[in-house]
């Protein structure tokens, strides 16, 4: 089936307002950086997941998952095929005693406001955090200590072929920023989370205080995608960008942030190109000065 006629028997089966063609992916990503994908879908289920899966195996569609794109570099030329966006259409949440049962697409934000009305203690390093419930399970997010690893009970995915599986917590294969998620590419539908029963006060006193700091030490003005770069063993990834001289240093319109170097921010009109070339010559720099090797945190997704 050619392209048109894909597009044409896809878009049928969905409303208007979930199924997007020729989606400027700078709308979807935190850094406000990306050309347009081919189609992007909002499911509402893991029925209508598993459709769409299946769909891209018939037609032989290349499939792109996402969730609030707070993590992602989409290149200037686009996605090919179909993204599926985990959002906003998916956040039901519910809870029993320490367990939190939510989908996928809840914000971590939204979560974390839940959770602290319920008085359930140890998701609070998350509230900052911009991104959603499955895309901080696949990335194992983290700040202040805390992090995805430590709370996580066991999660639904649907595989690449279809197929639902809860995976344990062990079987997740939880690291730094890592997950079994990133190399098997299933798709997470719902996770049990496990908290520990404590002082709403004191919650809201520590989540508070995460913010605050968040806010004094993070260019949270400036479209961003978080921390470019992974923690180096041994180093602090934006204290070797600073320490070589690069705060501020611009490639057109991406700038390492002049608040924290391990940011990488767009003044507005960056590129994907603009932020790759950037992310270059740091990684030459600390290379050349260091003799540590950056590992990229963000996902680099799209046409080269
Ligand atoms: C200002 C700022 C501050 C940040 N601070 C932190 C921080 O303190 N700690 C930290 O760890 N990160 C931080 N981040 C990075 C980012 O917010 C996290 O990695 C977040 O967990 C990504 O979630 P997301 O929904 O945006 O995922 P996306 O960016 O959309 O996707 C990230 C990866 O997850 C996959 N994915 C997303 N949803 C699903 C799903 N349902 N099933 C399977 N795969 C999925 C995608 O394919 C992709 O590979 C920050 C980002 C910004 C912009």
């Amino acid at each position: 089936m050619n392209k048109a006629r894909w597009l044409t028997k896809l878009e049928e089966q969905f409303p208007a307002e979930r199924f997007r063609r020729n989606e400027p992916m700078s709308q979807h990503t935190s850094f406000q950086i990306g050309g347009k994908a081919d189609v992007l879908i909002m499911p509402t289920s893991k029925q209508e997941i598993i459709h769409i899966i299946r769909f891209c195996n018939k037609h032989n569609i290349p499939l792109t998952v996402i969730g609030k794109g707070s993590n992602l570099l989409v290149m200037d030329a686009g996605i090919e095929g179909i993204v599926m966006k985990i959002g906003s259409c998916m956040k039901a949440l519910q809870f029993s005693d320490e367990y939190v049962y939510a989908e996928a697409g809840i914000s971590l934000n939204c979560l974390a406001k839940k959770i602290q009305e319920m008085s359930l203690v140890g998701f609070e390093f998350a509230s900052g955090i911009p991104g959603t419930l499955g895309g901080a399970l696949t990335m194992n997010a983290g700040a202040y200590g805390g992090e995805m690893k430590n709370i996580l009970s066991e999660c639904t995915t649907v595989s690449l072929e279809g197929k639902i599986n809860t995976i344990d917590h062990p079987d997740m294969k939880m690291g730094y920023r890592s997950s079994r998620i990133q190399a098997t590419g299933e798709i997470i539908v719902e996770a049990v989370l496990k908290l520990q029963r404590g002082d709403r006060e004191e919650i809201k006193n520590i989540t508070n205080d995460y913010w605050k700091r968040r806010l004094t030490k993070q260019p949270y003005d400036l479209p961003s995608a978080g921390s470019v770069f992974k923690r180096p063993e041994g180093f602090f990834a934006g204290k070797l960008i600073e320490d070589c001289g690069l705060k501020g240093c611009t490639v057109g319109r991406a700038k390492v942030s002049e608040l924290h170097a391990g940011f990488i921010v767009n003044m507005g009109g960056a590129t994907a190109s603009d932020v790759l070339t950037l992310m270059e010559m740091i990684k030459n720099k600390v290379r050349e000065k260091y003799e540590v090797e950056l590992e990229s945190e963000l996902r680099v997704i799209g046409r080269s």
